[in-house]
């Protein structure tokens, strides 16, 4: 689209101008869908203007009118893109899906313009050719690298027959992964699991049965109804006493999307084909390969490995655990244990071996006790972060609340959005994304939200936290941290913009306060009686640290072999049925165990089919590596201290992607990450 066909935005768009509220918030209760399409629309338009600017100069190419001038472009698309783009995973309805699709290969055909143009593409490459003769300083040197790279991978040296083939299938992908998110998120509500009798549903709490009852009313349904999670495990698996119904609810998720109006069989089959062959088409042998050159892994060869050493112990360690589940599962009658028996039997060991119920802990953890006395008081603890809450300032949705952070020397931060409770239209898992990036270049300061799927307490009761979903809040908001800590000059290296093995690194460090003593001493507390946690309970749940991190890790390592898989195929490679293709794919792997299986599966495998992950669901242990050497740099350095914190936010939360990330790692850790932590942490013992 040129700039004289652009739609010109109504003068009453909220989105025209810079918003006026604290930190740029946007204007939320002013912003109409509408407001969103026609801002989106004419962003586009307007930076290709810019961009015609910059490539129409007369100047010889400098960092200043090439490389900065990018960064300062696409103002007007950055701040509608990021409120359409958070309310499509929070808010979402049938006129956004709408918008949505006809948004979306627009989206993708700019977004190869800015990086395939092939004059911009002239210009910055002599930019490149003379970065270390310009006198720049180390992070635009980096930036021009970036800049130069992401291009190269995204095919800026191909010929004009192949650019235009690479804009085809770009926008095929685009449409297929939003066809196959939208095929998700209603073949999962369709999945629901409807129950008649509230018999069927002992094992659930008082409060867990009113909410299905509920789920059901709000689907004009009588009895109850069981919605679904995006992982294969279930929460109430761990509860539902009735094995006929663990079982429904176990089937109706692994088989969801699997057939029917949303299947995503064929639309998975068809993404990893059109990958496979624009991994070619840039000169990789597979789209794993291209995905690989920018991490920090380097090839998939240090995956391979990495992966390799895990699968072993793993598979050891969940047939002990699931040898320990039928002892238990017999007792009952159960004579051959099932995938669907499980998690309720895993609790039932957990419970009688270490003395610990995890549904008995939900009244400990009220879900802002948690969030204000827990997350906030580790940050202000280790940062010298202060959180106020901003009743003053709304959110997109009656749910979302907004705090105002404030670092140690009352310096103005940026602002936290938390979005907890799970509803129609959002869709799964936890994330944390933003509104607005930090960037001196700009003078933008961050305003991040973080959202949950906390299943919302009956009215005027307190949401109640599981063990789980307090780790899941910590690690999100270790993003949130890494977000509002951002101190970078350019855009393109606020906070989370590191590569996608490295990003997960600040969150998982962040779920080791959940349990540290001074953190839990101070926030779980009995919603009823003000009562610490006991000191008996602690120690148990300590000890109950390794149960089940066979099933753990061999659900992940499934999951992660599945994607490299499918990310390993060329052009050619035979599929047949997206069934059977995942089948082989896990017992060549040596992971296919019908009791345990993968965390996702491919109908449903959101992270790499309509998600940012593809070829990259290997991160989450790469950076747990990095991780689990991190904590122990805190341990050995005292823990919980402003000192530790100060050097970990100066020297990797700070610089976001402005240096080299391994770099960063060794300015905290002192030298390389060693990977015997992480074992221990998992109690996996190394093959021989
Ligand atoms: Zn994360």
């Amino acid at each position: 689209m040129s700039a004289e066909t652009a739609p010109a935005v109504s003068a009453d768009n909220p989105l025209l101008a810079e918003s006026p509220l604290p930190y740029a918030l946007p204007p939320f209760a002013d912003v109409s869908l509408e407001h969103c399409r026609e801002a989106v629309l004419s962003g586009m338009a307007e930076q290709r203007a810019e961009l015609d600017a910059i490539t129409g100069s007369a100047q010889p190419p400098t960092f200043e009118n090439t490389i900065v001038a990018l960064e300062r472009s696409g103002a007007l698309l950055r701040r509608a893109g990021a409120v359409f783009g958070n309310l499509s995973s929070s808010l979402s309805t049938p006129r956004l899906r709408e918008i949505e699709r006809e948004l979306a290969p627009l989206e993708s055909a700019h977004a190869d313009a800015l990086r395939l143009d092939p004059v911009l593409f002239a210009r910055i490459d002599a930019v490149h050719e003379a970065r270390h003769d310009a006198g720049l300083d180390a992070e635009a040197v980096r930036l021009v690298e970036r800049h130069h790279l992401d291009r190269v991978l995204a095919g800026a040296r191909l010929d004009d027959a192949g650019r235009a083939r690479l804009s085809e299938l770009n926008r095929e992908l685009s449409e297929l992964s939003t066809q196959f998110g939208q095929n998700l998120q209603l073949a999962t509500e369709a999945a629901a699991v409807r129950v008649a009798d509230a018999a069927e549903l002992d094992g659930l709490s008082d409060e867990e049965v009113a909410s299905a009852a509920r789920a059901a009313a709000d689907r004009g349904l009588d009895g109850y109804v069981l919605p679904l999670l995006l992982p294969t495990g279930q929460p109430v698996l761990a509860k539902l006493r009735d094995r006929g119904l663990r079982r429904r609810v176990l089937e109706a998720s692994v088989g969801r999307a699997s057939s029917g109006e949303h299947d995503n069989g064929p639309v998975a089959v068809r993404i990893a084909r059109v990958r496979a062959e624009r991994a070619r088409l840039l000169g990789f042998a597979t789209h794993a390969d291209l995905v690989l050159a920018d991490q920090t892994a380097g090839s998939t060869a240090a995956v391979d490995a990495m992966l390799a050493s895990m699968v072993g112990p793993s598979m050891a360690n969940a047939r002990a655990e699931a040898a320990a589940l039928a002892e238990v599962a017999a007792r009952d009658g159960v004579e051959e244990l099932a995938a669907w028996d499980w998690a309720y039997y895993s609790e039932r060991v957990r419970a009688e071996r270490y003395s610990v119920d995890r549904a008995a802990l939900r009244p400990w953890f009220e879900l802002d006790r948690v969030l204000v006395d827990g997350v906030f008081r580790a940050a202000e603890l280790l940062y010298g972060f202060r959180f106020t809450a901003r009743p003053d300032l709304a959110g997109y949705h009656p749910d979302v609340r907004v705090w105002e952070v404030a670092g140690p020397d009352g310096e103005q931060v940026g602002l936290y959005l938390g979005d907890f409770l799970a509803r129609e239209g959002k869709r799964g898992g936890a994330w944390m994304s933003s509104f607005v990036t930090q960037s001196r270049l700009l003078g933008t300061r961050p305003v991040v939200v973080n959202n949950l799927n906390v299943a919302a307490a009956p009215e005027g009761r307190p949401t109640l936290l599981t063990l789980d979903e307090v780790d899941t809040l910590f690690h999100e908001f270790g993003h949130a941290l890494h977000g509002l800590s951002s101190a970078v000059t350019y855009p393109r290296f606020a906070g989370t913009a590191v590569p996608r093995d490295f990003v997960e690194f600040p969150s998982q460090v962040n779920e080791m306060w959940a349990l540290w003593p001074e953190v839990l001493g101070h926030y779980a507390r009995h919603v009823e009686t003000g009562e610490p946690l006991p000191a008996a309970v602690v120690e148990a749940i300590d000890a109950a640290r390794l149960w089940g991190e066979g099933f753990a890790t061999l659900e992940y390592l499934a999951a992660t072999l599945l994607d490299q898989a499918w990310h390993r195929i060329t052009p050619e490679t035979e599929i047949g049925d997206p069934a059977g293709f995942e089948r082989r794919a896990l017992e060549e792997a040596g992971v296919a165990l019908d009791l345990v299986p993968p965390r996702y599966r491919t109908t449903y495998f959101q992270h790499v089919f309509a998600g940012g992950y593809a070829a990259g669901y290997y991160s989450y242990i790469w950076s747990e590596v990095l991780d689990a050497d991190t904590v122990e740099w805190f341990r050995e350095n005292g823990g919980l201290r402003r000192e530790n914190g100060d050097v970990f936010r100066s020297r990797l939360l700070a610089v976001g992607g402005s240096v080299d990330p391994l770099e960063a790692f060794r300015a905290v850790r002192g030298r390389d990450a060693d990977p015997a932590p992480l074992l221990r942490r998992r109690g996996l013992t190394p093959s021989v």
